[in-house]
């Protein structure tokens, strides 16, 4: 297997973090990007890496300019970049009663649009190389979910953004797919009580919580050299949540 240069946004902690780890022990040159350069500084001892194969970038990806320059860093220190994985996310839960319009934009804008930059900037590179592989992580909650008018919208509009690219790009040696987790283990769902955790537990047709790896493996899989023949799709890894209608 060939290494490739490969980038994660929001890789400094939970699914990013572990999106990164799978990549980079698959032996890929890795740019993490991520905005809390605190974090990002850690990475090094946390990948137990040097510098040659790890790039540690600080970059908002609502941040065109940003975008722009961390690709352009990424070229000139190793080639174009053939991997990219838009994990990069945030909630901003409310019904919509309540959501203001801020609360849509910043959700729409760091979830959705964010994507359609960072593929901006590096599909030139790959069409260059007649070689891509992008993944977008959308979420189960883009068949809805109750005060999340924005996140389902923008992990909704996710799914259709990777079915077009992948029209577009089939012919250029560029895949486009998209994994949609269910509940996963992250800082995120820290938070959570542990009768909350319980609770979103049992709505889990497997019976118990993803974790990071779940999603990571399913990324590296959509990640391969060799899987060229897999495009346009979204797969659940969500222990068949997305059977059932969760009320939760
Ligand atoms: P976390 O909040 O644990 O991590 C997200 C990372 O993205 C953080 O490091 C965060 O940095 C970073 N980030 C946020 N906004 C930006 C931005 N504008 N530019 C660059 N980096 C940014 O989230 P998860 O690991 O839980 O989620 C990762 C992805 O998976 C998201 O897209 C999420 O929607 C999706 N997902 C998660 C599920 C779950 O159960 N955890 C379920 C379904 C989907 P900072 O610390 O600065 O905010």
């Amino acid at each position: 297997m060939l290494d490739r240069v490969a980038i994660v946004t929001g890789g400094a902690r939970g699914i990013g973090l572990g999106i990164a780890k799978m990549l980079f022990a698959k032996g890929h040159h890795l740019a993490i990007w991520d905005r809390d350069e605190e974090v990002l500084g850690t990475l090094s001892k946390t990948l137990n890496a040097g510098a040659d194969r790890l790039l540690l970038q600080v970059v908002d990806v609502t941040n065109k300019a940003a975008i722009k320059e961390a690709t352009d860093a990424i070229t000139d220190h190793w080639s174009a970049p053939d991997i990219l994985v838009n994990n990069a996310g945030i909630t901003r839960d409310k019904r919509i009663i309540n959501m203001t319009e801020e609360d849509w934009d910043i959700v729409l804008d760091v979830n959705l649009k964010s994507m359609f930059l960072c593929c901006k900037a590096v599909i030139p590179g790959m069409v260059n190389g007649n070689f891509g592989r992008i993944v977008n992580i959308s979420s189960r909650a883009w068949l809805g979910g109750f005060g999340q008018v924005n996140y389902s919208a923008s992990k909704g509009g996710a799914v259709s953004l990777t079915r077009t690219l992948a029209i577009e790009l089939a012919r250029e040696g560029i895949t486009v797919n998209a994994v949609a987790p269910g509940i996963v283990d992250t800082p995120l769902l820290q938070n959570y009580s542990t009768e909350q955790r319980e609770l979103l537990k049992k709505s889990v047709p497997t019976g118990r919580i993803g974790r990071v790896e779940d999603i990571a493996r399913t990324v590296g899989f959509l990640a391969d050299e060799e899987n060229s023949y897999v495009t346009g799709q979204l797969i659940y890894v969500c222990g068949g949540r997305s059977l059932s209608n969760p009320s939760i």
